[in-house]
């Protein structure tokens, strides 16, 4: 049976897998720039090619002055709280009832010294906190350190994320793996787990002859309970193995990965072949704001392409409700939609 986009959007879903930090609205990105006088295009046309990544990515440099521009646009606590409560509604209307939402602190404050750590996380968790009681739907946040930064600098990220822990349901490590191996980052990880904080962990996302050996190494010693996309463990069946031995999920992000050309199409994508060996996976939007993206557009991929039925994206939703950090209390008032 073919679904049609409206019924792919009405599917009861949990997100696991979005950042907070480039999930805004494309009308909001216009609105703000304008305010704060940003140098762009000359010409209102050519504005989205400043900001957003349409295409499959060829050239890094163009991405990250992208990047940059969507940096820019973070610039007080008013903005932040206004990006995470339209992000927590725009999940609302894809009737995502759970969503877990990750930010890396480091990438907003390298942009606005105006800003601090506690600042930030207070102006997101009011936004979070005005869509739960508006719209009823279910958030959290997961901390984020960048890979690419000096280690004594993601120690103290670390240390404030422990520091703040009531406010965060897990710490994520992000950012391109290559060059920025997992392991020195062991320590930190295994204190926040110390300290009651769950742990996803980017891996295996571009293709890498290390691919495999990273996504062991953020499991087995930076105590990954989940994996943001892991996808290059279709390449390295020992891994395969262990993600189904141990339980843990992969965060599959088909839309990005296309765009970041982890695989060249759409039909290339593991994520049916990694369902149809049981290994966890659940479907996440990653950047949606700036890859002008939905999670709709993910499930379309999964249906259309890789023939996902509605029983499937069923399972893919139970398996996201299981692997969710949110504290059961939150997870309770959702039970009977996926248990
Ligand atoms: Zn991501």
């Amino acid at each position: 049976m073919t679904l049609s986009t409206a019924q792919l959007r009405s599917i009861p879903k949990v997100e696991l897998h979005r950042h907070l930090d480039c999930s805004m609205r494309w009308s909001t990105v216009t609105e703000i720039a304008k305010t704060l006088k940003m140098d762009l295009s000359s010409h209102p046309v050519h504005h989205r090619k400043d900001f957003l990544v349409m295409d499959p990515m060829v050239n890094l440099e163009a991405v990250l002055k992208k990047f940059l521009n969507t940096q820019k646009i973070l610039s007080s606590e008013e903005i932040l709280t206004r990006l995470a409560y339209e992000a927590s509604e725009d999940a609302y209307n894809e009737n995502t009832v759970m969503v877990e939402f990750r930010y890396a602190p480091s990438f907003i404050l390298d942009g606005h010294s105006n800003l601090s750590f506690e600042k930030i996380l207070s102006a997101f968790q009011k936004g979070l906190d005005m869509a739960e009681e508006k719209l009823g739907i279910s958030t959290g946040l997961i901390g984020i350190l960048q890979r690419i930064k000096p280690l004594n600098e993601a120690t103290k990220i670390m240390d404030q994320f422990c520091e703040h822990k009531s406010s965060f349901v897990g710490v994520d490590l992000a950012d391109n793996e290559e060059g920025f191996d997992p392991l020195p980052f062991a320590p930190l990880f295994q204190k926040a787990k110390k300290q009651g904080l769950h742990i996803t962990i980017h891996s295996g996302e571009s293709p890498n002859v290390q691919a495999g050996q990273w996504i062991l190494d953020s499991i087995n010693h930076l105590g990954a309970q989940r994996i943001g996309h892991g996808i290059q463990s279709i390449h390295h069946p020992k891994v395969i193995q262990t993600l189904i031995d141990q339980n843990i999920t992969l965060e599959i992000c088909p839309y990005s990965n296309w765009l970041t050309q982890a695989f060249p199409t759409f039909e290339s994508h593991p994520i049916k072949n990694l369902f149809n060996q049981n290994v966890p996976i659940t479907l996440g939007a990653d950047d949606p704001g700036v890859f002008t993206s939905s999670l709709t557009d993910d499930y379309e991929i999964a249906h259309r392409v890789h023939g996902f039925t509605v029983d499937d994206f069923k399972k893919v939703n139970q398996t996201a409700f299981k692997a969710s950090f949110l504290p059961e209390a939150k997870k309770k008032k959702w039970e009977s939609l996926f248990l």
